[in-house]
């Protein structure tokens, strides 16, 4: 009998195939006292250990297949730069020394702590980077135990394979992608991890956190994985399969049709231009962002520049990442100043106070800069130099008022004095804000007489304006994108910054949700900034909309006499 279970559906399209289990169980460490004639030996077991994941790593690097996203390499590095970092080396060393105890339990031990810290994290995207964690250390304790992990999928042209795993490393997916596998099942992770940006990159239909999925399912059933909404249907009958083998035609049609998209201007019916931009989280992703034709990019992420490390990245380490980036981008460039929080600075070197009850509340992004003017003055003065090779939008994120924006303004104009006194080379730049809290978008008219843009971050206004943490599992299904608070602050922000004449762009991850682009376009944004996996799509939607008409209907939803009133009118227009 078919069995429907449901997961978080986090890389879109239809696989049908058979069940492969991969067990990759946690393995099992067991702590050994050491004789003190012990210890030299355990040592070079442990460096033998990292040089042997080192040559692994570099193996799998070098069958990366030409044309793959260019983000899979960069985290295969991220790992390779792991192993070199002394948290994974000297500490683990010190810890078989200090204890006399095995690698393996020193390396549990180091793990462990690792993880404490991030777990604490409240910012998702640093969250994502205790996976690396667990991944790296997975990788030399297996090697340590001799436990390899069984990666061998056996599948053939007819009967491809479907993945189920507790959770998959950047390694694993590059080599089963070479494979005939067609999708991938986690009992783990969330929309943000690792597993979850692979996929989608790679374009494999995925679902995270589908927990007791190796328990529900045994090697060979047959299944179907429905990535678009996060179900995977066991043993499906022939009615279901005729359905989805249908979908799977019209959305291999469809890819089809957005392919020949990349060139087209995205004009509305009626006339409108509309900007598509791509947010990028590494330098090295500026390629999958001209793939798809964006015209630049609308977000860069810095923090992955801090992560993983223990001395922060100097001025000159990160003038030259920003100008890679904007050398390797052709348009425009919108960078985020740091965007960590007081707990996240664990791997920096910094002190550390004791952890706020309320992270997500507290000393983090801009606020942190400001408190920090060493920390903020050292990424301002690389980001100006690197507008010498292009020009770029500084965008400052989580600004609550006027006074703090302006504040971080006078700090980034004063370096720029400082700079040109010094003689550098500073190009043009624009100062913006991200309108993610709603006290922004509330005050976004006074803000836009001092901000030259805005971009809307939906991800955290969403969370501040409904009072759920956004990686908070259990409240995750009050995340609602279309309540009518969220779509007033939108339309708030868009029109401060029609008033003011400045640009008002979308960054958050609703600007590439295809279901909201209608909505989107009538409440009057005009330009988007999303996963370059998205663009396409979102750019069809465009081409086939009258905006004028979407714009009448968007005014008269939010003039909605009731909630329900405006649920029915949101329906209508986001499925007309
Ligand atoms: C957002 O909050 O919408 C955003 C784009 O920033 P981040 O997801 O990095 O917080
Ligand atoms: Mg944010």
């Amino acid at each position: 009998m078919s069995l429907w279970l449901s997961g978080i559906g986090v890389s879109r399209g239809v696989a049908i195939g058979r069940v492969q289990r991969m067990q990759g169980a946690a393995l099992e460490v067991r702590e050994r006292r050491l004789a003190a004639s012990e210890i030299e030996h355990e040592i070079t077991r442990y460096y033998g250990a990292q040089r042997r994941a080192r040559e692994q790593l570099s193996e799998v690097k070098a069958r990366i297949p030409t044309g793959t996203p260019a983000e899979i390499a960069a985290f295969i590095d991220t790992h390779l730069l792991m192993l070199e970092d002394r948290s994974l080396t000297d500490a683990v060393v010190a810890h078989v020394r200090e204890h006399k105890i095995n690698a393996e339990a020193a390396l549990a031990r180091q793990r462990d702590a690792l993880i404490a810290v991030f777990d604490e994290m409240d910012d998702p995207y640093l969250k994502t980077r205790r996976d690396d964690i667990e991944h790296v250390t997975d990788r030399i304790l297996r090697i340590l135990t001799r436990s390899d992990r069984q990666l061998d999928v056996q599948a053939d042209e007819n009967d491809p394979t479907i993945v189920v795993a507790d959770d998959i490393t950047p390694a694993d997916i590059i080599l089963l992608g070479q494979q005939r596998v067609v999708a991938f099942i986690t009992e783990f992770g969330g929309p943000l991890s690792h597993t979850a940006i692979l996929a989608r990159s790679m374009g494999i239909p995925a679902i995270v956190g589908l927990h007791h999925a190796r328990q529900l399912m045994r090697d060979g059933d047959p299944l179907i994985v429905d990535g678009d909404f996060g179900h995977a249907l066991i043993d499906p009958d022939p009615k279901a399969l005729d359905f989805y083998h249908r979908r799977q035609q019209r959305d291999a049609d469809n890819r089809k049709r957005l392919a020949r998209l990349k060139d087209e201007p995205a004009v509305s019916q009626d006339g409108v231009s509309i900007r598509l931009l791509a947010n990028i989280e590494l330098p090295e992703e500026a390629r999958a962002a001209a793939e798809v034709g964006a015209e630049g990019v609308g977000l860069y992420r810095t923090e992955f520049l801090f992560m993983n490390r223990h001395a922060l990245p100097d001025e000159d380490e990160q003038y030259e990442a920003y100008s890679r980036v904007v050398q390797a981008v052709d348009g425009e460039i919108t960078i985020r100043t740091l965007d960590l929080g007081a707990d996240k600075q664990v791997d920096s070197g910094r002190s550390q106070g004791p952890t706020p009850n309320n992270p997500a509340l507290g000393l983090r992004a801009i606020r942190l800069c400001l408190k920090e003017p060493d920390l903020f003055r050292g990424q301002i003065r690389a980001l100006l130099r690197a507008s010498a090779h292009g020009n770029i939008k500084i965008m400052l994120p989580m600004i609550s008022s006027v006074h703090e924006f302006r504040q971080a303004q006078q700090l980034i104009g004063n370096a720029a004095a400082e700079l040109r006194r010094e003689g550098a080379a500073v190009g043009d730049f624009e100062v913006g804000a991200m309108i993610e809290i709603p006290a922004a978008a509330l005050a976004a008219r006074l803000l836009a007489r001092h901000a030259q843009f805005f971009s809307i971050g939906t991800n955290d206004l969403i969370q501040y304006t409904l009072a759920i943490d956004r990686v908070d599992d259990e409240v995750n299904y009050l995340y609602d994108p279309l309540h009518p608070a969220v779509l007033q602050l939108i339309r708030l922000a868009i029109d401060a910054g029609r008033g003011n004449r400045i640009p008002v762009a979308m960054c958050g991850e609703m600007a590439g949700d295809a279901r909201f682009t209608r909505l989107l376009l009538g409440l009057g944004l005009t330009e988007f900034s999303m996963h370059p996996s998205s663009l396409l799509e979102v750019k069809r939607i465009i081409i086939e909309s009258n905006i004028e008409r979407l714009r009448t209907q968007a005014d008269e939803l939010l003039r909605s006499a009731s909630q329900d009133e405006m649920r029915e009118r949101v329906a209508a227009l986001l499925e007309a």
